[in-house]
């Protein structure tokens, strides 16, 4: 779960007061507000954990009545946890440093009766590797996480014990990618777990907002060793009987998943029937396109490449798009059954967004000669860069093929329009990405921040928008959406590439050279233009010498680069323009109908626009730079 900051005093604005929360009989705490503002910076601060068992067992209780009296037909964003939880321990005149433990617990008592509604076999069951007895441990690692050998030092082989005799799948591993693939591969429906406060905040938040069922019990601390738990509430939360079905939250997970499936073989065969028919390079044991028919082999690399990972985000859009403007039954609890009745041709155009998708990821590669994709070589390491330009090729044929045979199923101005608007986006995103790449080969570095910011909008924005659009499109007319559209994903886009950017100087001490890659790399960063402008020009002439100071250690190089961009302050102004371009697209999405609509918008700001937990970058990067090894300048 992700804590929220606000507040007038930072610059912030919360549009709707706060809720009371009444602890007692009374009117239920409003769950819900149709329109809100968020930001958030740093969360440190938000993280105690009540100091007694007496307290949080109080607390607790109050928690369980306060979600009691909430409408569970929706999730609970963000922004209600917390109003909620700051109304609680203002009641109990406790610290806004309990905010986020108090989060978890309201939402895991949200969903504590959807939870037994559903069967134990169809729950996971996630446990923290650091709640192992860390000095004499026997256990290894295997793909599933830590293997526990059951020697009984710490409390992992009896929680383990209990689920394993309820039928839970179990998990003993960090839970922020994998939980939500798990979830989507449709392996189970919700997710109990046990984990520290600063996993939960990023790991459980993508699944509240979602809508996918889950209970926490937080660690006692964050040490990431040795750490300890309230034992007996574990086990309760594990021994959740099976009970009658509880009114059910609405959900994303069934077009999530729908997104997905388009790309497991069989349905991707079935859905875009391959021209050649060949076998697949599985078939072939490990011998790839030798043992191929050579006609068969460009399309069997293509289909094998578009079977494998990614998270199908841009489908999810048209699908979700079209289903909230059909209405949302796809979010419902059976939502799956509406879903599998929507036309294949609907499938086809979110099939296609992410065919151009895959495409651009291959021609990317060779572009940045990156080595890995997916946990495999790149195609064209793999197979060369004449071949791999040649499949990004042909994806971008199949991606309009896709859309374009469906005039009989959409019609033909709903085709024309959709691949309109296709055409359009992959001629900007070549446009962004060409300026990039110009700007990275060129000798003069300087940029302003408008340019920087024009090109985040050439590269990020038009796939979002066509997305958007073609599931607009598809479920009727576009023409009010037009415009709302454009700027929704245009603001997107260019605050997600800024998030991007200020990401890019996050790292951690185990791998300190993560950081600052954007910059050895030669792209043109916002940060970078904004540097540029805001220094002097000793500093600004500094700055740009050391892009190409190969004298000079990448350390080095990252370390001063740091310190002139804290010297023109780009961290902080990077901020204040993610907030205002979030701000732009909330009051879009404030504007826009019909309500399922709003609410997708709501969930992708929310999803999309992730912030990096805590902004500061490595304490290393704070040293003065004499502090540093200079040796190899
Ligand atoms: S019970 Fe399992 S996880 Fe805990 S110390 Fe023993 S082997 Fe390791």
């Amino acid at each position: 779960m992700r804590f929220l900051l606000v507040g007038e005093e930072r610059g912030f604005i919360l549009a709707t007061a706060p809720p009371t929360i009444q602890l007692e009989d009374g009117p239920a705490p409003v769950a819900s507000e149709p329109k809100r503002r968020s930001r958030r910076r740093k969360t440190a601060h938000l993280k105690l954990v009540p100091e007694t068992r007496e307290l949080r067992n109080s607390m607790r209780a109050k928690c369980a009545v306060i979600t009691a009296k909430l409408d569970k037909s929706l999730p609970l964003s963000k922004d209600d946890m917390e109003r909620i939880a700051r109304g609680l321990l203002d009641e109990l005149g406790m610290a806004e440093g309990y905010v986020g433990w108090t989060m978890v617990v309201l939402a895991s008592e949200f969903y504590r009766d959807q939870i037994a509604a559903i069967p134990p076999e169809r729950r996971l069951f996630l446990l923290p590797h650091c709640l192992k007895h860390a000095e004499g441990c026997p256990a290894d690692y295997d793909e599933f996480g830590l293997a526990c050998k059951e020697c009984g030092a710490c409390s992992i082989a009896d929680f383990r014990g209990i689920a394993d005799e309820m039928g839970y799948k179990v998990l003993v591993a960090e839970g922020s990618p994998i939980v939500l693939k798990i979830i989507v591969s449709g392996y189970v429906d919700a997710i109990v777990g046990v984990a520290c406060l600063n996993v939960l905040e990023k790991a459980i938040d993508k699944l509240l907002l979602a809508g996918i069922p889950c209970m926490a019990v937080p660690l006692l601390s964050s040490d990431c060793r040795n750490t300890s738990v309230d034992e007996d509430w574990v086990s309760e939360m594990v021994s959740l009987q099976q009970a009658e079905a509880a009114p059910q939250t609405r959900s994303y997970v069934h077009l999530m998943r729908a997104a997905s499936q388009m790309f497991e073989p069989d349905e991707l065969d079935r859905l875009a029937p391959r021209a050649r028919g060949g076998k697949r390079l599985a078939e072939v044991n490990g011998q790839g396109v030798a043992r191929l028919d050579p006609l068969a082999g460009t399309e069997a690399i293509v289909y094998d490449f578009l079977a494998k990972g990614g998270k199908h985000s841009r489908p999810f859009i048209t699908l979700a798009v079209y289903d909230a403007l059909t209405g949302g039954k796809g979010t419902q609890p059976d939502g799956a059954e509406h879903i599998a009745a929507f036309p294949d041709a609907i499938r086809r155009a979110a099939m296609s967004i992410e065919t151009f998708h895959k495409a651009s990821l291959v021609h990317d590669d060779i572009e940045d000669d990156d080595a890995f994709r997916y946990g495999e070589e790149t195609i064209h390491r793999k197979y060369g860069v004449p071949t791999a330009i040649n499949v990004g090729d042909y994806m971008i044929g199949l991606g309009y093929r896709l859309v374009s045979r469906e005039t009989k199923e959409l019609g033909s101005d709903v085709v024309a329009g959709i691949l309109n608007n296709l055409a359009e986006a992959h001629m900007k995103l070549s446009e962004g990405q060409g300026c990039e790449l110009l700007w990275r080969d060129a000798k003069d570095k300087r940029l302003k921040p408008l340019d920087a910011l024009k090109i985040y909008a050439l590269k990020t924005s038009p796939a979002f928008e066509a997305a958007l659009y073609s599931g607009v499109r598809a479920a009727g007319p576009a023409d009010d959406y037009v415009e709302p559209i454009r700027l929704f994903a245009r603001n997107m886009g260019v605050a997600f590439q800024i998030l991007n950017d200020l990401k890019d100087w996050q790292g951690d001490s185990d791998n300190k050279m993560s950081v600052g890659c954007d910059t050895l790399g030669g792209r043109p960063t916002l940060l970078w233009a904004l540097a540029l402008e805001g220094l002097p020009d000793a500093e600004r002439e500094e700055l740009l010498s050391l892009v190409s100071d190969e004298a000079a250690s990448a350390d080095y190089r990252v370390t001063r680069v740091h310190q002139l961009y804290e010297q023109a302050d780009v961290f902080e102004q990077a901020h204040r323009l993610v907030d205002k371009h979030q701000q732009r697209a909330e009051s879009i999405a404030d504007e826009i109908e019909p309500e399922e609509l709003r609410r997708l918008f709501y969930y992708l700001i929310d999803t999309v626009l992730e912030r990096p937990t805590e902004p500061t970058p490595l304490e290393v990067l704070s040293q003065p730079v004499t502090q540093l090894s200079v040796g190899s300048m």
